[in-house]
């Protein structure tokens, strides 16, 4: 595998390099299924194309009526970001820091089924993805090596999608990346002020005001973000305070398969199904190093971002962001639209 892990002197920034990754130049921003590649017939993630993944890691068939074989199936990526296999050692040159591209990069087809809104699935049916994610996470938590587990999902073109098919992705990262290193420090700094959970406030406040609130049920709230940095950006928060995804309790599953369902039907439905990513912010993986009261200062959640705005929502020099809609203006669009 060529490329490499290298550190930044300054910053402290990790950076893999992975020169068998073209960049993706694209327009488009609708999840259309016309607009992307595989029919059926040519889709690696659909039924009968099997042999052209990688070797299972798992297979769920818990809808035998609804499909030939499985309903969910997990594999290494094919051109992974990063592997298990490699050598783990440090590697220097002079000031320079660097390490092999070791890790994990796995993929998960969500569903039988080829393309299509994702949430005409039923709940029941689509928690086996939450499933997954559980228990793919716990496994490769469990690895010492690895210390940030990031769960994610590129739908559409202009959101890094490559297949019209569902399907999400884990990566099991040997260090802590710079954009979620920078929030733990923030949240221990916080939790070491007031000892309690940012996310937790925040979900108090977010089920207070009301005005960013875009779905709730028992266990989850769903709200646009105080300071989004994307119009119509959402995230979904366990109302538990929950450190990793992986410990969310079986029962709390389908209200979560409920919300994100109903938060990307709204966005489905009132911007026009847009491409999006979704994103699952984790607490840090084997955290020892990080720092010593680590256990309570994170919350995991969801983030969802719409690919709607093209160059308004480009970053600012890197370090700002530009959103032309206020997260009240668009949790009331979402819930008048959705
Ligand atoms: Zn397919
Ligand atoms: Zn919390």
């Amino acid at each position: 595998m060529q490329g490499m892990i290298r550190r930044d002197p300054v910053s402290h920034r990790w950076v893999i390099f992975a020169p068998e990754k073209a960049p993706i130049l694209t327009r488009s921003s609708s999840e259309d299924e016309t607009l992307l590649p595989g029919a059926p017939d040519a889709c690696p993630f659909c039924p009968g194309n099997e042999a052209t993944t990688g070797a299972e890691i798992l297979r769920y068939n818990h809808f035998p009526h609804l499909n030939n074989g499985w309903s969910l199936r997990v594999f290494p990526a094919r051109n992974p970001l990063l592997r298990v296999e490699e050598d783990t050692r440090p590697q220097g040159n002079g000031i320079y820091d660097a390490m092999h591209r070791v890790g994990a990069h796995e993929v998960v087809v969500e569903t039988a089924r080829h393309g299509g809104a994702i949430d005409l699935i039923s709940p029941e049916e689509f928690r086996d993805v939450f499933l997954a994610w559980r228990d793919r996470s716990a496994d490769l938590q469990g690895d010492r090596r690895f210390k940030y587990l990031m769960i994610f999902k590129n739908r559409g073109k202009e959101a890094g999608g490559t297949v019209n098919h569902h399907y999400s992705e884990l990566v099991a990262f040997p260090f802590l990346p710079s954009f979620v290193e920078s929030r733990f420090r923030h949240a221990a700094d916080y939790f070491a002020f007031r000892r309690r959970c940012v996310v937790c406030d925040i979900v108090d406040q977010e089920l207070a005001d009301q005005a960013r609130l875009v779905e709730e049920n028992e266990e989850f709230a769903a709200f646009c973000p105080y300071a989004g940095r994307f119009p119509f950006e959402v995230w979904i928060v366990p109302k538990r305070h929950l450190l990793y995804f992986s410990e969310t309790p079986h029962e709390a599953f389908l209200a979560l398969t409920r919300i994100y369902l109903a938060v990307l039907r709204r966005i489905r439905v009132a911007l026009g199904a847009p491409a999006y990513n979704v994103v699952v912010y984790n607490g840090p993986s084997n955290y020892d190093d990080f720092t010593k009261n680590p256990l309570q200062f994170f919350h995991w959640h969801i983030e969802i971002i719409p690919r709607i705005c093209g160059m308004n929502a480009l970053p600012l020099g890197g370090g700002g962001y530009i959103n032309p809609t206020l997260p009240e203006d668009a949790a009331a669009f979402l819930k008048e639209k959705g």
